[in-house]
C-alpha cells in the first residue's frame, strides 16, 4: 500500500503519530478530529495514500463506497443521533478553494446538538 512519508494521515495510520479511533480495517480508518468543530467530529480515511478527491479513479469506486456505507454506523457509534431528528453533516474539503489543509483524502463527518462553533 502506498504511503507518503511526509504526510501526517499515512502516520496515523502506520501508528507513527498517536489518534483517538473509531474504526479500522484493511482499507480505512476513521479517528478524531484533533479540532472539532462540532460536538461529534471524526474523520474517515482510505488507508492509502490518495491526496484528495481530484486523484480518484474508476478503481477507488467500491473502496469509497465502503467508506460512504460505513457512515451512519459511526456516526450512530459516536454519539450522532438517528436520522432524521439527529443526522451528521458529511464534507469532503478538495484543495485550495475548498478549504483543504491536509492533503490525504479524508470525509469528516460532523454531528451532535448545535449550534456549532463553524456552520
Ligand atoms: P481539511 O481542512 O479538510 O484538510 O481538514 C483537516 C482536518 O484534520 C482538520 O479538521 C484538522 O483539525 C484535522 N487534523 C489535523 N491533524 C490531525 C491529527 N494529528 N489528528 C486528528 N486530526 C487532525
Ligand atoms: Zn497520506
Amino acid at each position: 500500500m502506498h504511503h507518503d512519508e511526509n504526510c501526517i494521515f499515512c502516520k496515523i495510520v502506520q501508528r507513527q503519530i498517536p489518534s483517538r479511533l473509531v474504526y479500522e480495517d484493511d482499507e480505512m480508518m476513521a479517528f478524531h478530529d484533533i479540532n472539532p468543530w462540532a460536538p461529534v467530529h471524526f474523520l474517515i480515511i482510505p488507508k492509502e495514500h490518495i491526496p484528495s478527491m481530484a486523484q480518484l479513479n474508476d478503481q477507488h469506486s467500491a473502496m469509497l463506497g465502503r467508506m460512504m456505507v460505513k457512515v451512519d454506523e459511526l456516526a450512530r457509534r459516536e454519539g450522532c443521533l438517528p436520522y432524521p431528528e439527529g443526522g451528521y453533516r458529511l464534507m469532503v474539503n478538495t484543495g485550495q478553494h475548498g478549504g483543504q489543509e491536509v492533503h490525504h483524502l479524508h470525509l469528516h463527518v460532523m454531528g451532535g446538538p448545535r449550534p456549532w462553533s463553524k456552520g
